[in-house]
């Protein structure tokens, strides 16, 4: 597309216009990159303002996990043993960390769990530990449980103050074998509708450079649109050792911002929240904030959030001019 082009999709989508796949494709073979780039940003701010929310992500349960997602370092196709690292001071050191990181201005955060099914047992205790979490954290909580049905998202709306759902779908369902063969991606997609129809504010998102082609990119912010999510976590490929992926290429910066940006054509309203591998994109921060992303997992993801660059995240977001929402 050329810029006059990129400039009329643009001005349809503020007009509330949702672009067709064709279209998506098209613009990210645009050589008018700044003109892209660009136009995202004038999105964002249209449909989002300048709020900025940071958020974070305790893992609970840290064994090896029975999945076979082949960028996970719990997976149970990695050869190395990641999960020993879980945090020794516990819940007790989490809700610790969640006081000082609230004060510092996250605003919500993420329960996650390794496993993708749990049962009804192990639901009732997460549902103890939220509780738990809650009352002496006074934090905002979001739940990523897997692949709950619509009984059990129910007992979480119910035995708990959630009001969030997250769960990833990782990728589009043409790429989705290539990273996950145990996890079935239509129990994804029903986890989501029916948290959804609960009234859950729902976030889901995937991981982009698993091997997958900009299409498949494009396919999953089109099924992320189709379900409606609220906030859509962009992670970025982060090789692990051992891992069936260790040895994957990094994609390219444009690669990178492109996808953001089309997302942002995509999903106008949705929070676009950089996940795990910010380490990948360090350099690309500040044009990735200005290319339509608003929102960012902060902290140490892979065990659990330490604060130690959250005054750096918070100076980067602000002088980008962004309001961090507490
Ligand atoms: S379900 Fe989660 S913890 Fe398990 S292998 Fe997949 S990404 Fe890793």
């Amino acid at each position: 597309m050329n810029f006059a082009q990129i400039k009329e999709l643009k001005d349809k989508v503020l007009n509330g216009y949702k672009i067709t796949k064709e279209e998506a494709i098209r613009l990210a073979e645009t050589e008018n990159l700044e003109t892209l780039y660009y136009s995202a940003n004038q999105i964002r701010a249209k449909f989002c303002g300048s709020y900025f929310e940071m958020w974070s992500v305790y893992h609970q349960n840290t064994g090896r996990c029975e999945n076979d997602c082949t960028f996970c370092p719990m997976s149970s196709v990695t050869k190395v043993d990641y999960y020993a690292t879980s945090d020794p001071t516990g819940v007790e050191g989490q809700i610790e960390s969640m006081r000082s990181l609230k004060n510092k201005g996250v605003k919500n955060f993420e329960i996650d769990t390794t496993h993708t099914v749990l049962n009804d047992e192990e639901l009732t205790s997460m549902i103890k530990m939220l509780n738990t979490i809650k009352n002496k954290a006074n934090v905002e909580l979001c739940a990523s449980f897997g692949s709950l049905n619509y009984a059990q998202l129910q007992r979480l709306q119910n035995e708990t103050t959630i009001k969030s759902y997250h769960c990833n779908i990782e990728s589009s369902e043409n790429f989705y074998p290539n990273v996950c063969t145990t996890i079935s991606l239509s129990d994804k997609y029903e986890t989501i509708k029916n948290a959804k129809s609960l009234g859950f504010y729902t976030c889901s998102g995937g991981i982009i450079g698993l091997g997958e082609m900009m299409e498949d990119r494009i396919d999953m912010a089109l099924k992320l649109r189709d379900l409606e999510v609220n906030a859509i976590s962009l992670n970025v490929m982060l090789p692990f050792p051992g891992t069936p992926l260790e040895k994957q290429a990094r994609l390219s910066n444009q690669e990178i911002l492109t996808t953001f940006a089309i997302f942002r054509f995509i999903n106008p309203k949705a929070q676009l929240r950089f996940a795990r591998g910010r380490s990948m994109i360090k350099i690309i921060e500040k044009e990735a904030l200005r290319a339509g992303m608003n929102s960012s997992i902060v902290g140490e993801l892979v065990v659990n959030a330490k604060d130690a660059d959250i005054e750096n995240d918070i100076h980067l977001f602000e002088d980008e001019g962004f309001i961090i929402r507490k």
